[in-house]
């Protein structure tokens, strides 16, 4: 079994649960050892709780301004919160500060990306491109509720054909269910593949889970994730 270098998290939209997800699957490959592990959030706009987030899951080993270098006031996409803040971020800043990271001696990066997979995160970069240029593995997250399927969807379908073959799926449950949250995964299962999906459950205060060891509860579905994770990086459709 062999890990991927980067993992990049998408979301199919803003707030589905990139960060808590992200965070989890972090603290979870910290827990299980064997792996030096990270977490990046490379831009953030509107406050910096995400990347201190991910910093406290990989166990406060880079400071913030490693964790997250760009950070812009206004609550938008980065690039659009960058340029009117009278700054430019290029792909190759950003790319490069994350291979930077990865080249202090962590086997594993996992990258969180702001919004949705189109989302501007710099003039020339959105997080199909990061994806592409870091040759990752990506997680799509998105929201079990109504509009979950044409939202999953519609992000994988904007994948790359190859780069869809080392894709998972992560569906994060809501508080209650309801007939759309419930009958969204046996349709997803039936259409990307049932090894795709993994279910999560829903977390009220997720952040307190950080101080502590994952209980079992967690553990499953991130230990399912991992499993996938691993084997698509290591499977032979993983394009080189
Ligand atoms: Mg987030």
């Amino acid at each position: 079994m062999r890990s991927p270098r980067f993992i990049v998290i998408v979301g199919t939209g803003t707030g589905v649960g990139k960060t808590v997800l992200s965070s989890l699957l972090t603290r979870r490959f910290v827990e299980l050892g064997g792996l030096r592990c990270v977490a990046l959030k490379p831009l953030c706009s509107g406050g910096r709780s995400d990347a201190r987030f991910l910093r406290r899951a990989a166990g406060d080993v880079l400071p913030l301004d490693a964790v997250n270098p760009w950070h812009f006031r206004e609550p938008l996409a980065p690039a659009i919160a960058a340029r009117r803040a009278g700054r430019e971020v290029r792909a190759e800043d950003v790319v490069g500060s994350i291979r930077g990271v990865a080249k202090q001696g962590f086997d594993l990066v996992v990258v969180e990306g702001a919004g949705g997979l189109l989302s501007p995160l710099a003039e020339d970069l959105d997080a199909r491109d990061l994806i592409r240029r870091l040759r990752a593995t990506p997680v799509i997250v998105g929201a079990n509720r109504l509009g979950a399927l044409n939202e999953i969807f519609l992000t994988w379908d904007a994948l790359p054909r190859a780069v869809r073959n080392r894709t998972t799926v992560v569906v994060m449950e809501p508080r209650r269910t309801d007939l759309a949250s419930r009958t969204n995964l046996p349709e997803l299962r039936e259409r990307l593949g049932d090894g795709r999906v993994v279910s999560f459950p829903f977390l009220a205060e997720w952040e307190n889970t950080l101080a502590n060891p994952l209980p079992p509860g967690l553990r499953r579905p991130l230990d399912a994730l991992i499993a996938k994770i691993t084997d698509r990086a290591s499977g032979p459709s993983t394009p080189r």
